[in-house]
């Protein structure tokens, strides 16, 4: 009886057919030489091989094949999604709720297009709602703000409720479209939105309830939501602003490339003396151009297309500098910084606390 291996495809082959494409490859006949696909590789070390990738990768991954999807989805595949979470060492993935499932918390935290109609992103995460949308599919079913103080549960339903169920706040028990800010005063007062969805399903929910139900499912959506807003508060929020301080720090350093690379050119073409001796607010000047303050590599093609209105810049300075006279600037300016991003980017990070206001949360 011949050998099977499982592999990630799924689909159980003869052992000895790893040899027979060993053989093939070994005599250099290439047309019949398997190629090494990963679908063929034996199950345990393809897991091996995933908890090594970043937990987005292993996303994508999940999503390319119905069998990557099988063998990534399984409970017995959970240790292989959070081995990938810690390959996040820059900025650590934040405490996984309870009650999500790995592959979720990943498509929460990385998957940064649009969860309703997929549009390509980064759009705003909403952790109390657990998606990520874009502006057009929150605008679509966001309430109108109603602002005041007649937020109980008994001034929305007609509903009869036991004892002080009626005074919960209907944001007490629903999401809201916030990004982990919401503090139980401004929820009382009304000044977050929430989805037309989300009102109409609790309004239904309500409905067909009993009064004694009615309280069983206002205390445990009050549980909930008091247990989703306090893990956003204490750990989402932190957790987004750093990463949209990487992104930030990302495209500037594409932008400060950009420029330098530039520079670089314009010295060669013969504008060293001038960048020696441009004022501070000429570098600003410079560095505010169309043509140099972009989001995008230079090029050989690139700099075809903006290297006249550099040109033409430089020799705007050159001739201010010989009508009024240049001024020792930073010599050897090659394009960089003035001010120390670094530095800022740091008292950024280390200036949020979130700790700070977390008292004042739902208490
Ligand atoms: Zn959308």
């Amino acid at each position: 009886m011949a050998r099977h291996t499982e592999t990630a495809e799924g689909s159980p082959e003869p052992a000895k057919k790893a040899k027979i494409a060993g053989r093939a490859r070994g005599k250099g006949a290439g047309a019949k030489a398997k190629a090494f696909r990963l679908a063929d590789v034996p199950v345990d070390v393809f897991c091996e091989i995933a908890t090594h990738v970043l937990p987005i990768d292993l996303l994508h991954l999940a999503r390319t094949s119905k069998a990557f999807r099988r063998v990534l989805m399984r409970r017995g595949a959970r240790h292989v999604w959070q081995a990938a979470m810690k390959n996040e060492t820059d900025i650590p993935v934040p405490p996984m709720p309870e009650d999500m499932a790995e592959p979720a918390w990943v498509h929460l935290l990385f998957s940064h297009f649009c969860h309703s109609c997929l549009k390509k992103g980064p759009h705003t995460p909403f952790w109390e709602l657990r998606l990520r949308l874009c502006a057009s599919c929150r605008k679509e079913d966001e309430c109108e703000p109603v602002m005041g103080m007649h937020h109980a549960l008994a001034d929305h339903f007609d509903y009869d409720f036991e004892g002080d169920i009626g005074a919960v706040g209907v944001f007490e028990v629903m999401p809201v479209l916030s990004k982990g800010e919401a503090q139980k005063h401004t929820l009382m007062f009304g000044m977050h939105n929430y989805r037309n969805s989300d009102y109409k399903a609790l309004e239904r929910t309500l409905r067909r309830a009993s009064i004694k139900e009615r309280t069983e499912i206002v205390l445990a959506r009050q549980e909930t939501m008091k247990a989703r807003r306090e893990h956003a508060f204490r750990y989402l929020a932190s957790w987004d602003l750093k990463q949209s301080h990487a992104r930030s720090y990302d495209k500037h350093q594409i932008k400060l490339t950009r420029r330098k690379a530039i520079v670089a050119k314009l010295r060669e073409l013969g504008y060293g003396p001038e960048f020696d001796t441009m004022t501070a607010q000429e570098r600003g000047e410079f560095g505010d151009m169309r043509e140099v303050a972009q989001f995008r590599p230079l090029t050989d093609r690139i700099w075809l297309s903006i290297k006249d209105a550099c040109i033409e810049f430089m020799e705007e300075v050159r001739a201010t500098h010989e009508d009024v006279g240049a001024v020792p600037g930073v010599r050897g300016w090659d394009g960089s910084d003035v001010i120390d991003y670094d530095y800022w980017k740091t008292q950024a990070r280390s200036s949020f606390d979130p700790l700070s206001d977390y008292e004042s949360i739902l208490s």
